[in-house]
């Protein structure tokens, strides 16, 4: 057993800390940004062996159990993923298109479910009760175990509580506040990856006929880069393969990604591709569980072996050494093709549908082995085997995640994928293609829904022409820059439909600043969370309906709609009585708020469109492609596909070809003492939700302020593990500190560090970001690591 407590952070950037110093003397208490110190016996038992199996039919069984009860419980896990049932509010994973399981779900699922269909509720009495100060200095878990929302609160100038109050008077109280700025792009409009179809299409609606493009969205801080890399190479910002494909495919590489926690169902899906015979490989700077060794908890069978051994090849690559890494598969396979020309490459793919060969070939001839192994960290013989089995496999699948988004060169990362895959011709043919895996159930849909803070001239004139108006063209704030528009008083009116934007986002203490210094905040929202305690002048929670729930509106009830990653559309019924009467579903949020912000000013009838929500349905179908016949379609048992322009070897690029990129390997300078260090989701979290104190597949428990440090490192620093040390990073001569983390020994390269976030979100600098997406960098921040003050 270890010690440790949490602790406090600082901005040591003269000015910023010059201007917080200022608001406290204004305003005496400001409710923490950040956890508060919480006194944890943090426990070490080590890295797990085996991934799912009994542990996880265990941990489903006990939060179901905690927070539902057993019979609603299991009725809704039933209905979870079936077709007619609910789609999992958690992570984007596709469900099969032919037969399902009954338990089509997995224990982060199951966890999510219980979350949302608790049976704890939040009371009037318990807001008279607690402070937004005291609020604040709970812990997040804690302030997600309290239940749902059940009326709509404001919180009013000067005051300490929030209260309730009607709708009517919320939406006044927005459409004032709006209204009453001097321009629309004063006004930012974020949304989270929940968020439905429906919802999300009448929400850019309203954004733009009220007259901005500022829609940020989550997206902008996990796969945008994967977006702007894609839409440049092969002309399309989605992936390329469908579930399907899995099970054809010869080797299956997982790059920058933890599936065993961030998207559990994937480890069935390569199960059953090993079970095929098909290969694969893991690259990531640590081991993971779930790629090591699976046991399906489905499989009753399988409850006492050893479970399913998955990866065949784990290439443990330095934090931001991917480009590097890819480059070396790279230059392996050119050497492969040099011994046997005309073997490995496609030649046919490459002449007849790329361009851009001969520079890239170049590119990475020049690139000498020496650095290729010393940058990345792997030995040449690992790349090497890497790139035999790369070589030796017909049809190959690339999945990739956070780890790879998150970097100043994340696009880069990813352009070297489909570099490599370009050189096989493994994109547009069964069984191979390129797999981002999106972390939040309908974050890809959104994008699709119009979403986006830099529209396509296309979508604004289809949503021109069937709506009768003319949308802004300016492009809006993304994620970042809305953030430094509320900080340097640019913008002064923030709504969020859904999320916890607070704790999903960088620099945590200049974000919170920077929604202090707004007029007015608005979350829409199911629970309470961290980003209801820091807020502008004036803030609401409006509480809505969860996915689990029955959508009644005048018409009768109502379904929706989500895309997950592989771009298949379905519904989602709810099907448990609303946590409240009071509560209103998103859809009918956004038709309100858009009559009250607009009245006149707009001809649609936004209250019909919330009645029915085959209406909304019918108007996407007009405006977005690939939607025709919507009603119907998504109507038929597990929905429909969308259609995959670069599945199918047609590529929307200027040229019509596939594009070989060229890229620099990245240079990243680590001053003696540094550690490049990447922000991690432990295994009792989704996104910004923590379930519990515990990462069982990495064995550790009861806390969550520990950094993932080399054996040799820690000895080298003259730590131990279990020392208590601060944490401070270093970016263009500021630094930003955070307290009190407990060393953790663990496999992970030399000079690397992990650490949870969101706790240590407030290390990651707002403008390291990477180039062309804006993505904040939270895997590459560069850290030193201190003895902690707070021992003394
Ligand atoms: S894999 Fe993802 S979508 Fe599927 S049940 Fe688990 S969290 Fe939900």
């Amino acid at each position: 057993m270890l010690n440790g407590t949490g602790g406090s952070s600082r901005i040591s950037d003269p000015k910023r800390q010059a201007k917080l110093m200022s608001d406290s003397e204004i305003k005496p208490m400001l409710p923490s940004a950040q956890p508060p110190p919480e006194p944890t016996l943090v426990q070490i038992e080590g890295i797990g062996k085996v991934a799912g199996g009994i542990p996880s039919i265990i941990a489903t069984a006990k939060t179901t159990w905690s927070e539902t009860g057993i019979l609603r419980g299991v009725r809704t896990l039933l209905r979870l993923n079936q077709k007619d049932g609910i789609d999992c509010p958690g992570c984007a994973w596709p469900e099969p298109d032919g037969e399902r399981s009954h338990a089509e779900f997995c224990e982060n699922g199951a966890k999510h479910i219980a979350d949302e269909a608790t049976t704890k509720r939040l009371t009037p009495e318990f807001f008279e009760k607690w402070s937004v100060v005291d609020l604040a200095e709970q812990s997040d878990l804690w302030l997600g175990k309290q239940g749902r929302l059940t009326q709509p609160l404001v919180l009013r100038r000067e005051s300490t509580h929030y209260q309730p109050i009607a709708w009517d008077d919320a939406f006044a109280l927005i459409a004032t506040e709006l209204n009453s700025l001097s321009n629309p792009d004063e006004a930012i409009f974020y949304t989270s990856g929940r968020t439905s179809n429906e919802a999300a299409f009448l929400y850019q609606l309203f954004v733009r006929m009220f007259g901005t493009n500022n829609l940020p969205d989550c997206s902008n801080m996990c796969h945008e880069s994967s977006g702007s890399a894609l839409s440049e190479t092969i002309g399309a910002g989605k992936g390329t393969v469908s579930l399907e494909d899995f099970d054809l495919a010869q080797a299956i590489f997982v790059i920058g990604q933890n599936p065993g926690t961030n998207h559990p169902r994937m480890l069935t899906a390569l199960q059953r591709a090993k079970r095929n015979g098909c290969k694969l490989v893991h690259i990531n700077p640590l081991p993971e569980v779930g790629m090591t060794r699976f046991k399906h908890p489905q499989e009753v069978l399988g409850w006492l072996g050893a479970g399913t051994a998955l990866a065949d090849l784990f290439l443990q690559v330095r934090i931001n050494g991917d480009v590097v890494l890819l480059k070396g598969m790279m230059k392996a396979v050119l050497e492969a093709e040099d011994r046997n020309p005309g073997a490995v490459l496609d030649h046919d793919f490459i002449n007849s549908h790329t361009i851009g060969f001969a520079e890239l070939v170049s590119s990475v001839r020049s690139a000498s082995w020496d650095e290729l192994v010393e940058q990345s960290g792997v030995g040449k013989t690992q790349l090497e085997e890497a790139a035999r089995i790369f070589g030796e496999s017909e049809r190959t699948i690339f999945c990739w995640a956070m780890g790879l988004t998150q970097h100043k060169n994340a696009v880069a990362n990813i352009q070297e994928i489909v570099n490599l895959m370009l050189l096989r011709g493994q994109i547009g043919k069964p069984g191979a293609g390129l797999c981002p895996v999106r972390g939040h159930s309908n974050v890809q849909g959104d994008r699709t829904m119009g979403i986006w803070e830099r529209p396509s001239d296309a979508f604004l004139d289809q949503l021109a022409s069937e709506f009768g108006f003319e949308p802004p063209r300016r492009h809006g704030y993304d994620t970042v820059k809305a953030i430094e528009a509320m900080h340097e008083g640019y913008a002064h009116v923030f709504f969020a439909l859904g999320g916890n934007f607070l704790s999903a986002t960088p620099d945590t203490e200049y974000t919170a600043d920077a929604l202090r210094r707004c007029k007015l905040t608005v979350q829409v929202s199911t629970k309470l969370n961290r980003a209801h305690l820091i807020t502008g002048e004036q803030a609401l929670i409006l509480p809505c309906l969860g996915r689990t729930e029955i959508d009644e509106q005048a018409s009768g009830p109502q379904f929706v709609t989500t895309e997950n990653s592989m771009a298949v559309v379905q519904a989602s019924r709810g099907f448990l009585k609303p946590a409240s009467d009071h509560l209103l579903s998103e859809t009918a949020i956004v038709a309100r708020l858009a009559t009250a912000v607009l009245g006149s000013r707009s001809s649609v009838d936004w209250q019909s469109l919330a009645a029915d929500y085959d209406r909304i349905r019918a108007h996407i179908e007009r405006v977005v492609p690939g939607f025709d016949d919507y009603n119907a379609r998504v109507r038929q048992r597990g929905g429909f596909h969308l259609p995959n322009a670069a599945g199918e070897r047609i590529f929307n690029t200027p040229s019509g070809r596939a594009v070989f990129t060229v890229h620099d390997l990245p240079l990243i300078k680590l001053e003696p003492g540094q550690f490049l260090m990447m922000t991690i989701r432990s295994h009792d979290q989704f996104n910004t939700t923590i379930y519990g104190l515990d990462d069982r597949y990495r064995g550790v428990y009861n806390g969550r302020r520990v950094v993932f440090l080399n054996r040799d490192d820690i000895e080298a620093a003259g730590f131990s593990e279990g020392d208590i040390v601060d944490l401070t990073s270093h970016f263009e001569g500021e630094e930003r500190v955070a307290r009190r983390f407990v060393v953790v020994p663990y496999s992970i390269p030399r000079r690397c560090a992990a650490t949870y976030f969101p706790e240590t979100n407030v290390l990651v600098p707002l403008r390291s970001v990477a180039e062309k997406s804006n993505t904040p960098a939270s895997k590459s921040v560069v850290i030193s690591i201190q003895a902690s003050a707070e021992n003394n």
